[in-house]
């Protein structure tokens, strides 16, 4: 036999905005198709029309394109030759598929009410079992099952209202080897008579979802967990047409922080990290924010994801997107969820920051270091480059670098108390004299003329280096001392020694 080409598919349903948990999902599927020189294509599940959220797909494609997983083939100007990629545009081709398992005996028509269903489930649940569509019940419901051909005709030329159910099997078993869990038997007993096609002319996500997947040639199916329980009847629809099932593969659920339960919109609000790629304007006016907005590397971001869940077995944790796809195996993703750290997930960002070269640093920053009133020229440039290290987001740039604009005004208490002792403000005016006399000469004679005063003094070097930062930074912070002083220049200083030394009084 000759192997399958591969190809997956991202197929999110236009319901809202894209949960990191389904960049995840896709991302995964983006890693496979690349490893195995496959095709990865966007299919939008919008058969459900009550759920439909307006500006939802155009986020979902924004998303994926903001953190690199272009699709192969996929709606609109993504193109490709398995098309419409959109269930709606599809709609015409489902409904010859689903009376074509009703003659083949797997499918019947029913037409039992959705008050009807809901007393069964009632009665059911008041005696403590759970109602269940299939062969257990069916032939007390109204279905097609139950009636001469001649009933069926009349009932469906009358126009009543009717769907049409998949047959589960009356017994036995069926055991699916899914490639993260291994076999998992279901029992037929146990399953439902799903609803496949509806009255109003729409199939049911599961069979939109078979029939796209046969039609579009897929070959593997990537995607949460949630679905695991519907892959036995997506089998046994794919035996009742006949086709050559996908392998499956159902990824472990993202958890809260906290480890327990699903993470959820609500858990990025509360922990105040986002949950969306990108910002979300909700139809009802609210915002939720997104990675990208908050300053997030598309490579950190999608580096974070990807170990969220899987890993190569080794320690390896930075990842370019090329050597992820090489080492991606749908083995090596865990079966239990993978909880999400949101400090793991600044960390990194500050490893993405800190490779950056000097220029893209300046680029990443500029937007804040302007929004506060701060020319972006070559000092700028170079207080960037001094502190990069110390930063992870753009915004942290005004924390770490700020004082090299804006000379400090207030000195941190706390450090003051520790390190600026009687007889130091006297000290560091005679060390703004060296450093005016010694600074043209370079930063290593400026060094060694100050800490020859310090020791020559007798001076705990800890305590009067540190009351020199005071000075300078207003706080015990920052690069390396003599950096800060070639950075800021002579003047300022030693304005700023005079300054501290003015202000302090001691
Ligand atoms: N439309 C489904 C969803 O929203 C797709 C599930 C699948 O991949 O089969 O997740």
């Amino acid at each position: 036999m000759t192997e399958r080409r591969v190809r997956v598919r991202f197929a999110p349903s236009p319901t809202g905005p894209l949960h990191i948990g389904g960049v995840r999902t896709a991302l995964y599927n983006y890693l496979f198709a690349r490893h195995h020189g496959g095709d990865f294509i966007l299919r939008i599940e919008d058969t459900d029309q009550n759920r439909y959220v307006e500006g939802a797909e155009d986020y979902i494609i924004k998303s994926l394109l903001w953190c690199g997983l272009t699709p192969d083939e996929g709606p609109g100007d993504l193109g490709g030759k398995y098309g419409p990629y959109r269930q709606s545009e599809r709609k015409a081709m489902y409904a010859a598929y689903a009376v074509e398992l009703v003659e083949k005996g797997w499918a019947y028509y029913a037409f039992d009410t959705a008050e009807e269903l809901d007393a069964l489930r009632k009665a059911a649940e008041s005696e403590g079992r759970a109602f269940i569509y299939n062969s257990s019940t069916r032939s007390t419901l109204s279905n097609s099952l139950n009636m001469t051909p001649e009933e069926l005709k009349e009932k469906l030329d009358s126009g009543v209202s009717y769907v049409i159910r998949f047959k589960i099997p009356a017994e036995g078993d069926i055991t699916i080897h899914d490639m993260i869990r291994g076999d998992i038997t279901f029992h037929m007993s146990e399953l439902d008579d799903k609803v496949l096609y509806k009255s109003d002319g729409m199939p049911t996500y599961h069979l939109a979802n078979i029939v796209d997947d046969h039609t579009m040639d897929i070959s593997h199916v990537i995607r949460g967990e949630e679905w695991l329980a519907s892959m036995p009847l997506h089998v046994l629809l794919y035996r009742a047409f006949g086709w050559q099932a996908p392998e499956f593969a159902h990824l472990p659920l993202i958890l809260k922080p906290s480890g327990k339960g699903k993470l959820s919109k609500r858990d990025g609000d509360q922990g105040g990290f986002p949950v969306f790629p990108l910002e979300w304007h909700a139809p009802s006016g609210e915002v939720y924010s997104g990675y990208r907005e908050r300053g997030y590397i598309q490579g950190a971001f999608i580096n974070m994801l990807a170990l969220l869940g899987w890993n190569d077995g080794t320690e390896q944790e930075i990842y370019t997107v090329e050597e992820l796809s090489r080492a991606f195996t749908l083995e090596k993703v865990g079966k239990s969820g993978a909880r999400f750290d949101p400090e793991k997930t600044r960390w990194f960002n500050q490893q993405y920051v800190k490779a950056m070269s000097d220029e893209d640093f300046f680029s990443f920053v500029s937007p804040v270091l302007k929004a506060n009133g701060i020319g972006c020229d070559e000092y700028a440039q170079k207080v960037c480059a001094l502190v990069k290290e110390r930063c992870s987001f753009p915004e942290d740039i005004m924390e770490h670098g700020g004082y090299f604009f804006f000379s400090p005004t207030e000195y941190d208490p706390q450090a003051l108390k520790k390190r600026w002792k009687e007889g130091t403000s006297a000290h560091l005016m005679v060390m703004a004299d060296i450093i005016s006399r010694e600074f043209a000469a370079g930063k290593q004679v400026m060094h060694d003329a100050v800490i020859g005063y310090a020791q020559g003094e007798g001076l705990s070097l800890g305590l009067i280096m540190n009351s020199l930062r005071i000075a300078l930074v207003g706080a015990a912070k920052g690069p390396e001392i003599f950096d800060i002083i070639e950075t800021l220049g002579v003047e300022e200083t030693v304005s700023r020694i005079h300054r501290a030394v003015d202000v302090v009084k001691i």
